[in-house]
């Protein structure tokens, strides 16, 4: 058997940094990451058998818990039946109609493999039907790793993108112009200055890659009328948000309408599933109704789908979203008030069963300066002394932390328990 330290070293010598995504390497928190051999309900175990509490859920995907028995056995059951067909199938149709009927605006949608596509393609189908390049996108928000949205802001509010990675080409980031988060003024700002340029603002609902971020009240509805103002089409990234802060996402949350939904994560119920779509006259503009291309080989996957499927038949069980809300907040303002009683300066966010915790005496974080701003290393002691005792939360400070309906009041409780200990060892450093 292996342990997770022999298998990191391994794994080191063929995959860039031991991992085939950045952030599992554990390079923010420092140490080996746990690697995982399986997971139940609320619990990850690791290569070494020890238990975990999780927070991660997969980064979102799992919201009924891990091992969903129900989800299990539709991909079993959909496997019999061979893998991919790269054919249409019915049950493509059965989970298009299903997204639609619990996102009304999205009246057509298309199965892509990940959220990055499903953005990606949602700003390309922005750029074609506007006939306008650039895109505006906010400070900390993260849209998956396609070049036009790896851009974060240079300093002032209106500087043109700069690439946040090599390989991004400059006259490819120029397009994209970065704003502050719930900061309305430097939308209306930017649209003042390329009026008729401007293809779509894309923006997390509620930011959950710079930590939690909710937004603040007319946030959205302010992008909403500025998109109308000027002609641009409103897309919500609900990749994270999507069947997470609520059945029907934040959009009916918030309640506010836009022209085109991202989704990922719940939709594929743990398999590689993404979505777009949108207002049918949009939509009409993709091939091979209209000339904005896009496809995919695995798109639709029939073993994808029945998951995705299996997923959604079940958190249209009414009470759930209450349910999954009442534990985040109980678990949020548990670990605020342990904080306090401990001196430590902390704020909690949280939304539906996003939540996260802030190192900072800012009241209400709002911001990614104000996030980028906290004591990371009351983080890391914090996030090692969680994971030492057996509760797995995400390895960096600006990641939202996840609540599945597998999280009983049991496990919320035995959390805080442990972050009480951990908490008081953090004080006394
Ligand atoms: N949009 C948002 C809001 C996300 O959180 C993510 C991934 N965390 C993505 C897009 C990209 O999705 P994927 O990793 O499936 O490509």
């Amino acid at each position: 058997m292996q342990t997770s330290e022999s298998l990191f070293n391994r794994a080191k010598q063929h995959i860039p940094g031991g991992v085939n995504s950045p952030v599992r390497a554990f390079k923010a928190v420092g140490g080996t990451p746990p690697f995982i051999s399986k997971a139940d309900g609320p619990y990850i175990f690791d290569a070494d058998n020890k238990r975990y509490i999780d927070y991660v859920q997969s980064w979102g995907p799992m919201v009924l818990g891990h091992n969903n028995p129900k989800i299990r056995q539709a991909v079993i059951d959909a496997a019999q039946n061979g893998l991919s067909f790269g054919a249409p199938t019915e049950i493509e149709v059965i989970i298009a109609e299903l997204v639609s009927e619990l996102v009304p605006s999205m009246q057509m949608l298309r199965m892509v493999n990940s959220g990055t596509e499903a953005t990606m393609s949602a700003i390309r189908l922005a750029r074609g039907y506007t006939n306008r390049d650039k895109i505006l996108k906010f400070e900390g928000c993260y849209h998956g790793h396609a070049d036009s949205l790896l851009v974060k802001a240079g300093s002032g509010a209106l500087t043109l993108g700069v690439p946040s990675s090599p390989g991004v080409p400059a006259n490819v980031a120029e397009h994209t112009l970065t704003m502050e988060y719930n900061n309305l003024e430097s939308v209306a700002q930017a649209f003042a200055q390329y009026p008729e340029d401007i293809a779509c603002i894309i923006v997390e609902p509620v930011a959950g890659n710079m930590n939690c971020i909710p937004p603040v009240d007319g946030f959205l509805q302010g992008l909403r009328d500025i998109c109308d103002q000027y002609g641009a089409l409103l897309i919500l990234d609900e990749v994270m948000t999507g069947f997470r802060v609520a059945l029907g996402g934040a959009q009916q949350k918030y309640q506010v309408e836009p022209d085109l939904t991202c989704l990922g994560k719940v939709i594929g119920g743990g398999m590689p599933v993404g979505a777009f779509g949108g207002k049918k006259e949009i939509m009409q503009h993709m091939a091979p109704l209209g000339p904005v291309y896009q496809a995919g080989t695995l798109s639709g996957n029939p073993v994808a789908m029945a998951a995705g499927l299996a997923s959604l038949n079940q958190i249209k069980k009414p009470g759930l979203y209450e349910q999954l809300s009442q534990t985040t907040q109980t678990l949020a303002e548990g670990f605020k008030s342990l904080a306090d009683k401990h001196g430590i300066p902390m704020s909690v966010n949280y939304a539906g069963s996003m939540f996260g915790l802030f190192f900072t005496d800012v009241e209400r974080v709002t911001n990614y300066q104000q996030a980028i701003n906290c004591n990371t290393e009351q983080f890391n002691m914090f996030y090692h002394g969680m994971l030492d005792n057996g509760v797995y939360l995400a390895p960096a400070s600006y990641e939202a932390g996840f609540v599945s309906a597998a999280h009983t009041d049991e496990v919320i409780q035995e959390t805080l328990k442990i972050a009480d200990k951990v908490l008081a060892e953090v004080a006394l450093k």
